[in-house]
């Protein structure tokens, strides 16, 4: 089984799925049910990358019945999941190169197949650090945390979140520095697990990029 799937892709499923189960708990009118699931596996077949067994998952994702169905289904794809690559902390350093005494963030506590993005802050300085990692490459964010106890809609997940402001420093005119600030999850694991469209996340660091 060749892994062919990214972590968003697997919650992307996810949300998918659950819209099925959710229309059988709300609605007994089959026909309504009938297009939810159409919609759902219209979506998946749509937006998931070409894989030897993406027939045979799509397939079984459109047995899925009740809520267990999804958990069992889900772990399932655990071998199917391209987990982020695990960096260490020299990479990390690497990385960040300018940073004087850079906070690490816990390594051995990382579900590297449940993350599209690494992130941790450093409350001390009010920094917060985000790596994004693409074919083995990875590229660093740095920014400050402010604007703390809002509520708003976060830049990566675009769900309805408790956010912060994300403030980077990034190349305006003429070489000048300007602040790009953009609310984001304060809590980074629900927010990995609310990400179903990565290009969003990427756009996310490539414009905060200096
Ligand atoms: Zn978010």
């Amino acid at each position: 089984m060749t892994p062919f799937l990214t972590v968003a892709e697997v919650r992307l499923i996810e949300q998918q799925l659950m819209k099925i189960v959710n229309a059988k708990a709300s609605s007994k009118d089959a026909n309504i049910l009938a297009t939810v699931r159409e919609l759902a596996m219209a979506t998946l077949n749509e937006k998931l990358p070409l894989g030897e067994d993406k027939e045979t998952l799509l397939k079984a994702a459109e047995a899925v019945e009740d809520r267990l169905d999804v958990t069992l289904f889900l772990e399932n794809l655990h071998v199917y999941t391209i987990p982020f690559k695990a960096i260490s902390e020299k990479g990390i350093e690497k990385l960040f190169k300018k940073e004087k005494k850079l906070k690490m963030p816990k390594l051995d506590e990382v579900n590297w197949k449940g993350i599209s993005y690494l992130s941790w802050q450093d409350i001390g300085t009010h920094r917060q650090y985000m790596i994004i990692e693409r074919e083995g490459q990875f590229t660093g964010l740095k920014g400050t945390v402010s604007g703390t106890n809002a509520k708003g809609i976060c830049a990566i997940c675009n769900e309805h979140s408790d956010v912060h402001l994300f403030t980077a420093k990034v190349k305006g005119q003429a070489d000048a520095y300007k602040s790009y600030s953009q609310y984001i999850c304060d809590d980074v694991e629900k927010c990995n697990h609310r990400i179903k469209d990565y290009e969003r996340l990427v756009q996310f660091v490539e414009n905060n990029l200096v």
